[in-house]
This record gives structure tokens, C-alpha cells and sequence, in this order.
């Protein structure tokens, strides 16, 4: 199982807005008075702590009892997981089962604030609604952003199938596998014949680069800023493109049930930077959109139960899809640009494309039941695939 929090906004009628900032201001309180008695008796145990404090407290303060109870949990919790404890400020309450509901039908969370239980309604999108479904959390925290939004995170619970070992996965025999391949020209490339370009993502981020390298050469103040808030901006395009490539390609495999398999890039920078190219295309490639398409994949393919297995990029513009050949020259491959052409039978076609039927046939016979996990060496995978043969 995984645990995720899933952060949904609030929707909070004005009048309703002081009653959340009084019940924050009422539990930093309480926290701030569990945490000075902690500190002078010197208690850290949840259960003695809350025998010292729990009707000062509570008297104090007026909060309900599961309040009293989650701000002993906040300060000890605190305690364990930072050295030093600033003080707590109005900015977020943990709830429980008895002061949290999650209403699926309505789409909405009753919280109990100190005038008793309140109903708001959720903003959220599909992704969210995805995550929530079936679920009956018992346990959230409500924030308060600087700017005065009000956010609920809903903590759940998900079964989580990373090697596509679970019980399902593996009665499948006979799945499908769906090869990615992640190049320059196109940020992805399937088995399907699917891609999705990189030339207006290139455009822009040849843009920024432009831009960054004239601010870069001025060096003042302002110019500073300006690189802090490209590079920010910058990012966030490319995290919005990788949420949505990343997105598709869980979708895409979970309709055809199918297993994605990736290039395993954790050499590829070394490996890249080897060969001289130009300083363009350093920055083109030596970059971690690559990592960060991965990590989104795997992390939505976890959720939808999607299978996913990486295999050694080597050899992927190498070796010929139809008849299995392999350069024999250490080094050197069949693609030129666009197009691969096998040396061997004369196979044409195009080269990210050929790369992706290499990687999703490795990639079923990782996924065979039996082999020896996520990742392999290529020997071992070229005898379990009969097709692809080393020569030379
Ligand atoms: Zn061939």
C-alpha cells in the first residue's frame, strides 16, 4: 500500500471563513501550550503528555475533544521529526474520523470547526475524483494558504503494484507491451507510432535560453530576479507537458492493457556527454525533463495498476527491430537523424520508432513471469529474446 495526500481546494462561503480562522487560531494555541508544558515537564509520549495536558486544554482553549488529541499529535510528532520547534502558527489543523468525513455522492468533506460540523464543497478535477473514489479516508489536514485559500488534504490509502508483480499483472500472460522510447527530435516515441513532438517545446526553451543568456550578462539586481522567475516559469511548462505526455501514456496502456517499457537513463548523462557536440545540444539533452517524465510516469502508472519496466538503453539505435542484427562496431549505429537502416537486411524505418519496437520487445521479455526483475543486464535479456542476436 501507498499512502498520498490529495490536495483539494475548498470551496468556503464568506461567513463561513472566520469560523475556519477562529478553530486554526484555537489549535495553534493549544499546540503552542502542549509544546511549553512538553518542553518543562519534559514529555515526549504521546500518552503520558496527554494525561498532563488534555483538560488544561481543553478548558482553555474550548476545542473539541479530537482537537485537543490531534495537537498532542502535532507537537510530539513535531518533536520527533524536527530539532527545533518554532512556534505554531494558525495555518493548518490535522482531523481525524471524528472531526473529518469525506462524502463521495456530494463531492464534499464535513469538518468540525468549534461551532460544530460544517459541509464545504470540493473544487476539484478528474485526476483528484480518480484518486478519491471508493476511498472512506479517516484522516486530513485543513491549510490556509498566504493568500487565504482554504485546502484539505485527504490522506488515502492506494494498492500499489510498481513491477507489475501483483496478482492480476502476473496471471496475465500474455500482455501487450507498449515501448517508449525519449529522444531529442520527439520527447516520446511509441511501439503505436504515436509521438509527441519536441520541436514548439525546443522553440520555447531555445526561447528562455536566449533570453536568460542576455539577462545573464548584465548582472544587476533586477536581472537577477528576472533569471529566478524564467527559470520558474520555464519549469512549470515542462512539468505542465510532462503531467500531460505522462498522463496519455498510463492511459494508453491501461485501454490496451498493456505494459510500458522505458530506456533505464540512469547512465545516460555520462554516456551523452562523451561525445563532443555542440553547446546547444548539450543543454538539449543533458536535462531532467527526461527524469521528471519518468518519475510522473511511474508514479500515475502506480495508481492506474499500469505495469512498468526499464531496460538497459544500450543498443536501442543499434540494433535493427525486424531482423534482430546489431552493429557490429562498438559504438556506432544504423540512424542517421531521423532514419534507421539496417546493415544487415536493409530494414528502413524511422529511427525513434524502431527504437521503441527494441524497447517494448526487451521489455516483454523483462516482463515475463520468471525473469529476474525490473531491470536486467542485456546479455542475460538477448538470450531470453531469441529474436535479437549479438553479431560482429
Ligand atoms: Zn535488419
Amino acid at each position: 500500500m501507498q499512502s498520498i495526500s490529495v490536495k483539494c481546494k475548498l470551496q468556503v462561503p464568506v461567513e463561513l471563513r472566520s469560523e475556519i480562522d477562529r478553530t486554526l487560531l484555537l489549535f495553534a494555541d493549544a499546540c503552542n501550550q502542549i509544546y511549553e508544558i512538553a518542553k518543562r515537564e519534559n514529555c515526549w509520549n504521546t500518552t503520558k503528555l496527554h494525561h498532563l495536558v488534555y483538560k488544561p486544554v481543553r478548558v482553555a482553549t474550548g476545542l473539541k475533544a479530537n482537537h485537543v488529541c490531534q495537537a498532542i499529535r502535532r507537537v510530539t510528532g513535531n518533536a520527533k521529526a524536527v530539532k527545533q520547534v518554532h512556534k505554531f502558527r494558525p495555518t493548518s489543523i490535522n482531523l481525524d474520523v471524528r472531526t473529518f468525513q469525506y462524502i463521495e455522492d456530494l463531492q464534499t468533506v464535513g469538518v468540525t470547526l468549534m461551532c460544530g460540523r460544517v459541509k464545504f464543497k470540493l473544487s476539484i478535477g478528474n485526476y483528484q475524483l480518480a484518486l478519491l473514489k471508493g476511498q472512506s479516508p479517516t484522516a486530513a489536514t485543513l491549510n490556509k494558504t498566504k493568500h487565504g485559500d482554504y485546502y484539505i488534504n485527504i490522506c488515502v490509502d492506494l494498492p500499489t503494484s510498481p513491477t507489475g508483480k501483483t496478482p492480476k499483472a502476473s496471471t496475465e500472460r500474455s500482455r501487450s507491451v507498449i515501448g517508449v522510447d525519449l529522444g531529442r527530435r520527439d520527447i516520446a516515441t511509441t511501439t503505436n507510432g504515436e509521438s509527441w513532438s519536441g520541436r514548439q517545446i525546443q522553440a520555447t526553451r531555445d526561447r528562455y535560453s536566449k533570453v536568460r543568456a542576455n539577462v545573464q550578462s548584465k548582472r544587476t539586481r533586477s536581472s537577477r530576479r528576472l533569471l529566478r522567475r524564467l527559470s520558474g516559469r520555464e519549469q512549470r511548462f515542462q512539468k505542465w507537458l510532462n503531467h500531460n505526455i505522462s498522463k496519455q501514456l498510463v492511459q494508453n496502456a491501461l485501454v490496451t492493457n498493456a505494459t510500458l517499457a522505458f530506456e533505464d537513463l540512469t547512465n545516460i548523462r555520462e554516456s551523452l556527454n562523451q561525445k563532443l557536440r555542440s553547446k546547444v545540444e548539450r543543454r538539449r539533452t543533458n536535462n531532467w525533463a527526461f527524469y521528471q517524465l519518468r518519475l510522473f510516469v511511474g508514479y500515475k502508472a502506480n495508481i492506474a495498476g499500469v505495469p512498468v519496466v526499464f531496460i538497459p538503453p544500450a543498443y536501442t539505435s543499434q540494433t535493427c527491430s525486424r531482423c534482430g542484427h546489431i552493429h557490429p562496431v562498438k559504438g556506432k549505429s544504423y540512424r542517421n537523424g531521423k532514419n534507421f537502416k539496417c546493415g544487415h537486411c536493409g530494414f528502413e524505418h524511422d529511427a525513434d520508432i524502431n527504437a521503441a519496437l527494441i524497447i517494448a520487445a526487451l521489455g516483454k521479455s523483462v516482463s515475463l513471469p520468471g525473469s529476474p526483475g525490473m531491470s536486467c543486464q542485456l546479455e542475460g535479456q538477448l538470450s531470453l529474446f531469441p529474436m535479437i542476436q549479438v553479431c560482429g
